[in-house]
């Protein structure tokens, strides 16, 4: 046995740290759940001094970030990331029923990343009439949606009343459902459009009836990738300005990072410090989402797609790394159900949900369902040993009955 391989007793190491290292909004979160895991090992030395700080609590800096990126021991990073996630979910594990909504696939942007814009006359754009969006939102489903997850495009010609008259409309209609709308790249762009500021933006959107943002646009903040592969959007300051803002005026938001494609570990390393220093700011972050790359039919189609070890990994560390996020999504529709739900072993705590008609991954390639019924969902979980909790978009619990939906307050 290598010298650097140790065992924990399980007694006195797997609780949560009674000290005081944690940030606050995670010490509400902490569990009385005490793991059942077998000892930790490893043969890498780099991960020992890591494995200390996790288990006293203490915060891992960029360092040791890029060590457990570049580390082949999946195992070891997994059972830190476990422990982490166990702390504080216990074996919970999070979905929602959602239906997308993308209003438009019309952008005047043309990020390599893409395989869903396309420009105003070119085949396959379009563009909803508000009726065909109200529409859309009530067709398709079974049950009733707690949420609509609206993204689309950066139309040249629609005006910001048309996103405005979007989500009052929808309120008006469903009332009971959350409007999660608009990630930080289409707001300053209709910002920008509308020539107002972000701040007046974000207030007038959240007037009309959004009540929260969606994570994405973050990419790879560091400018070298984001020339590379999305030029022509805000930049990374950009956009954490503009989460920043949203969250000063009362809007939660999740954050993303696309990995998988020209980056390197220093920026996927770089992009997580940036965002926890922007949590420890505003705590207006719920939920961090790792995005695998999907290169079919995009300009950067050479690329290879992840590996399941990426996969996996990326979660992890998200999960160590990002000690002020509530919550570590799996997303099933990118990263393949059957590798989200591995991945609520290492550290996910949350599988999006019963997804319904996805568009933007699809398009690059996906191959995953457009939806997944809730009992597939359910069985998935539980096959992992953890307990399904239905949520919304804010993280209450939903009951429901054949008649109702209840949401917990
Ligand atoms: S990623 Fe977004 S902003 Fe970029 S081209 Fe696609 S739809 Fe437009």
């Amino acid at each position: 046995m290598p010298s650097c391989r140790t065992a924990w007793s399980l007694s006195s190491s797997l609780r949560a740290p009674e000290n005081e290292a944690l940030p606050d909004i995670i010490k509400g979160m902490l569990s009385s759940h005490e793991p059942t895991t077998h000892p930790f090992q490893t043969d890498d030395s780099r991960l020992q001094p890591i494995q200390e700080k996790v288990l006293a609590g203490t915060r891992l800096d960029a360092s040791d970030a890029l060590a457990l990126y570049r580390t082949g021991d999946i195992l070891a990073v997994g059972w830190m990331a476990n422990l982490v996630r166990e702390r504080m979910h216990g074996d919970k594990t999070y979905f929602n029923v959602n239906r997308h909504i993308n209003p438009t696939n019309v952008c005047v942007a043309a990020c390599r990343l893409c395989a869903f814009g396309r420009k105003k006359d070119a085949p396959g754009a379009y563009t909803m009439a508000l009726e065909e969006a109200f529409e859309t939102a009530a067709s398709g489903y079974s049950e009733a949606v707690t949420e609509f997850h609206i993204v689309g495009g950066l139309h040249p010609d629609l005006p910001f009343q048309y996103f405005l008259d979007l989500c009052s409309g929808l309120k008006q209609r469903f009332p009971q459902v959350h409007v999660k709308a608009f990630t930080m790249v289409e707001v300053a762009y209709l910002a920008r459009r509308a020539k107002l500021s972000i701040r007046e933006t974000l207030a007038q959107l959240k007037a009309s009836g959004v009540d929260s943002l969606p994570g994405g646009g973050a990419e790879i903040f560091a400018d070298r990738v984001r020339h590379i592969i999305c030029d022509h959007k805000i930049d990374g300051d950009q956009w954490l300005e503009t989460a920043k803002l949203a969250h000063q005026l009362g809007l939660k938001s999740n954050a993303t990072m696309l990995y998988g494609h020209v980056e390197n570990d220093e920026d996927r390393v770089d992009h997580l410090m940036k965002l926890r220093a922007l949590q420890d700011e505003t705590g207006g972050f719920q939920t961090f989402i790792p995005l695998a790359f999907h290169p079919d039919n995009t300009p950067l189609q050479h690329l290879p797609k992840t590996t399941g070890m990426l996969d996996i990994k990326q979660i992890a560390v998200s999960r160590l790394v990002l000690d002020n996020f509530p919550h570590i999504k799996s997303y099933w529709q990118m990263m393949t159900a059957k590798i989200a739900q591995i991945s609520l072993r290492f550290g996910a705590d949350d599988m999006d949900g019963t997804v319904i008609e996805e568009k933007i991954y699809h398009d690059a390639g996906a191959t995953t369902p457009q939806g997944m019924r809730r009992q597939e969902l359910e069985r998935l979980i539980r096959a992992a040993g953890r307990v399904p909790i239905e949520r919304d978009t804010l993280y209450r619990q939903v009951t429901r009955t054949e008649t109702s939906v209840t949401v917990a307050v």
